[in-house]
């Protein structure tokens, strides 16, 4: 599971046009104002890491994904009272959903998370309605509990997500990724959900060494094939102690340019945007934890790039 914040909220992206599905959108149509998320780590820990520490993907830092809140000792209490102070302060959010972002958080005891739940709709709903979760998990790790809890908790006032760290539908590149599990554990979770009243989102990396030119838009096909109806897109990027580091320090790694990257997902949106909902469309990482390619940091230029070619295959 993927997807970097800093200030314990999720940027949903706050643009009105119509050239793609934007999930910030939706929301507010749906809701009737801002709808921010906030995220939670309870340092869930992920099979494939050395407990919180060591191992992992092959991009994966010690924060598993996430905030860091739980290496830093924060409570649930205190990572939401600092998410909303920027979800009311800065994005002046009327409604939030609860992101249980880091690691994998179906891994351990069911009571972990069901609880954290229980806890974080109270304390956040002390701001603003709480309107929606969603819980970031492993292929490997959509036990049958996890699939009959979100079933349980969703409502048509209540959305709930199950975000898959996919990243690729490719064997090689999953291997490459180190990601521990193959695609049959992505086509076996995809149809436990079938059928289910929460939503898929599944996150997808573009950039994995040896991968077909296509390969962001073969993966995206085949996970919209299988029921997924929202994507977060990234690139391949390198953070600071990790193993890309230093595959990237040896010059084994090559980060995409931008101008490739945009080009990927333009390509993506434009042959299959009707299909899903654009949940993130660049990375949202900055900072010394970065370690390359630094355009990433310029997310409204990414955000820009990718819209100028969407605009040009439109007109
Ligand atoms: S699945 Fe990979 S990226 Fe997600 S927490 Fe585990 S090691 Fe990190």
């Amino acid at each position: 599971m993927y997807n970097l914040t800093y200030n314990g909220v999720v940027d949903l992206t706050s643009g009105d046009d119509c050239i793609y599905r934007k999930w910030s959108k939706e929301l507010r149509d749906h809701f009737g104002g801002r709808v921010q998320k906030i995220c939670i780590d309870i340092g869930s820990g992920c099979p494939n890491r050395d407990g919180l520490s060591a191992g992992g993907c092959i991009f994966c830092d010690a924060s598993g994904g996430g905030t860091g809140a739980w290496l830093r000792g924060e409570s649930l209490e205190d990572q939401i009272a600092r998410g909303m102070k920027s979800a009311l302060g800065h994005y002046k959010a009327r409604f939030c959903i609860l992101y249980f972002q880091s690691y994998s958080a179906t891994y351990g005891p069911p009571d972990r998370l069901v609880q954290a739940v229980e806890r974080a709709t109270v304390e956040a709903g002390r701001f603003v309605p709480v309107v929606g979760l969603s819980v970031g998990t492993r292929p490997d790790l959509v036990s049958p509990w996890a699939v009959d809890y979100l079933s349980s908790l969703s409502r048509p006032d209540f959305q709930v997500w199950l975000e898959l760290g996919v990243q690729t539908t490719d064997e090689l590149g999953l291997a490459w990724l180190r990601r521990g599990h193959d695609l049959s554990s992505v086509e076996e979770a995809l149809a436990d959900c079938e059928g289910r009243p929460f939503s898929v989102c599944s996150h997808l990396i573009a950039g994995i060494p040896g991968e077909a030119e296509d390969q962001l838009l073969r993966s995206a096909r085949w996970l919209l094939d299988r029921g997924v109806t929202g994507i977060k897109f990234h690139p391949l990027y390198v953070l600071k102690d990790t193993e890309l580091e230093k595959e990237y320090l040896s010059g084994r790694f090559k980060p995409l340019s931008m101008e490739d990257y945009a080009e990927k997902v333009a390509k993506v949106i434009d042959e299959e945007g009707h299909r899903f909902v654009v949940q993130r469309i660049a990375a949202d990482v900055r900072g010394e934890r970065l370690i390359a390619p630094k355009w990433i940091e310029d997310k409204n230029r990414v955000i820009a790039e990718i819209e100028s070619r969407l605009m040009n295959t439109t007109v």
